[in-house]
């Protein structure tokens, strides 16, 4: 036990009170309406089967992800709960999934066909969520296509097939509530939760809201919001909702961190990484820090973002390479090889954020969280820092 281990390279500390803590906050803000959390794509790369327990003891009351493997692995890992999946593909087999009780997704009467065949082939009924594409152009029936869609649910469920257990939507634009596709779309499904109930339909729950629209939009909530990036403790709709995040105290879970391979001395008209896109006007000293794009440090970073090293945000300099990239230490000498650096974290000692992270790049901190990984090594962590 006493055999202390190599330090991490480069690791992602994720901090599960934090979720438990995002989660509860959310749910309480947002009941009576029932609360998913959506660990999709890994978890936003915090971990989706730690994310996905730490989520439950908060009580969430639902599980999303998109690909039916995501569901596979929530199940094989233990979990019981309901669980939406939503991104079954033409020839998908649905059999283990009904048999496992998953909450399966029908866009078109070809899927819903799919999926009785497989309900038929094992003998139980799917639980079924039929989704109205109200103005995403993304996946759903389109409100023409919804009434065939709806009229073959039904008959199916007569079948004793399945049972539709929801009817939902996903929202164009939640993070700018003045967007006119908000208003628009709640009125799209409107109708569409009308049309259901005229063919007999009576869902358990229906469902609009991902984070920014259960945060800025009461009534887009209806029975059940799905939040993802906000149970993570970023922020959906930077400027909009970032007040209202630090009011429930939400937090951001995952920290990268490391240690510094190299620190060394660069001369003024020094250029640094490939191309030399950045040359030295002074002397200065470089810190060498061993993630680069193929950990998911875009190469876009650079310039702009920062590492945070010895009680200061350092920036990038040059080129960010495929396992590596260089920061500016200035003329600060007591920094030597070994000393910990933190990419991005919470904020709260002054590091960068995910959030400063995708406005260096130009994108979205879901982009940014999603992405890191490569080698990284992941570790889960309770507040204190003890393990889980
Ligand atoms: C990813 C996803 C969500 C979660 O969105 P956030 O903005 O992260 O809360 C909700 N619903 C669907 C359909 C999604 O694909």
């Amino acid at each position: 036990m006493s055999e202390s281990t190599a330090p991490a390279r480069a690791e992602i500390v994720v901090d599960l009170a934090a979720v438990h803590d995002n989660v509860a906050a959310l749910r309480a803000h947002v009941a009576p309406a029932a609360f998913m959390a959506v660990v999709k794509a890994d978890g936003y790369g915090h971990g989706m089967v730690e994310v996905a327990r730490a989520a439950r003891e908060a009580g969430a009351d639902w599980l999303g992800v998109a690909t039916l493997d995501e569901a596979r692995a929530l199940r094989a890992a233990g979990d019981d709960g309901r669980v939406l999946c939503w991104l079954g593909v033409p020839g998908e087999v649905y059999d283990d999934l009904v048999v496992g009780d998953v909450d399966l997704s029908a866009y078109s009467v070809a899927q819903l066909d799919e999926i009785r065949a497989a309900a038929s082939r094992v003998g139980r009924a799917a639980r079924v969520q039929l989704k109205i594409d109200t103005g995403l152009a993304r996946g759903g029936a389109t409100p023409g296509e919804w009434p065939g869609l709806v009229a073959a649910a039904r008959d199916a469920e007569e079948a004793g097939d399945l049972r539709v257990t929801g009817i939902w939507s996903h929202l164009v634009a939640s993070d700018d509530p003045d967007h006119p596709a908000n208003a628009a779309q709640e009125a799209v499904f409107a109708e569409a939760l009308a049309v259901a109930e005229t063919v007999g339909l009576q869902p358990e729950v229906r469902h609009l809201a991902n984070s920014a629209a259960a945060l800025l939009r009461p009534g887009a909530r209806h029975d059940l919001v799905r939040c993802g990036l906000a149970i993570y403790g970023l922020d959906p709709a930077p400027g909009v909702t970032t007040e209202l995040m630090s009011d429930l105290g939400l937090v951001p879970a995952m920290t990268v961190q490391g240690s510094l391979v190299r620190v060394k001395p660069v001369t003024a008209g020094s250029g640094v990484s490939y191309g030399h896109t950045w040359v030295a006007e002074h002397d200065t000293t470089l810190g060498l820090v061993p993630v680069g794009y193929a950990d998911g440090v875009p190469r876009a970073a650079s310039p702009g973002a920062e590492v945070w090293v010895a009680g200061r945000r350092r920036p990038l300099r040059g080129r960010v390479c495929m396992d590596q990239l260089l920061v500016d230490l200035g003329d600060d000498d007591e920094v030597a090889a070994g000393e910990p650096f933190v990419l991005l974290g919470p904020g709260t000692r002054g590091e960068p954020t995910a959030q400063d992270w995708a406005e260096a790049i130009g994108t979205i901190s879901y982009e940014v969280v999603s992405g890191l990984g490569g080698r990284l090594t992941r570790r889960h962590v309770c507040r204190s820092g003890e393990p889980v």
